[in-house]
């Protein structure tokens, strides 16, 4: 269709544009600049569609909000706890792991995702202590 192609190249341009790994909001706030009449509905839909599809990597967060990258290689992730800035870690993603948690369990591993979780450079201080 026309129009959900219109949309979806305005989405990966926003997401493409950023090394945020936005949210669905935050990128619905972008998209609008350039589609003024897109609802959010739409723009989750079209994420979600693009995410099956392969074209865009979808986060999850471990029950918070989804965030979007349109990086599609594996690669890490860092989470602040504080103020919720994810980022990209920069450290190759450790094939060995597949294999070895394929050794221990007699599993096929495709792959492992990761998220270190902490705090980042602009929130100093201690770290949120677990209750
Ligand atoms: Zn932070
Ligand atoms: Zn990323």
């Amino acid at each position: 269709m026309q129009r959900d192609t219109k949309q979806k190249r305005a989405i990966l341009k926003v997401l493409t544009g950023t090394r945020s790994h936005p949210t669905a909001e935050w990128i619905y706030n972008e998209v609008r600049n350039e589609i003024p009449n897109i609802s959010l509905g739409t723009v989750y839909r079209n994420l979600r569609l693009m995410a099956d599809a392969g074209d865009i990597l979808e986060l999850d967060m471990c029950g918070a909000v989804s965030r979007f990258d349109a990086r599609r290689d594996n690669h890490y992730h860092f989470r602040c706890e504080r103020c919720g800035e994810v980022c990209d870690v920069d450290e190759p993603v450790h094939q060995e792991l597949d294999e070895k948690v394929a050794k221990v369990t007699g599993f096929t591993v495709s792959y492992h995702k990761l998220v270190f979780v902490g705090l980042c450079r602009e929130c100093p201080g201690t770290p949120i202590s677990k209750s």
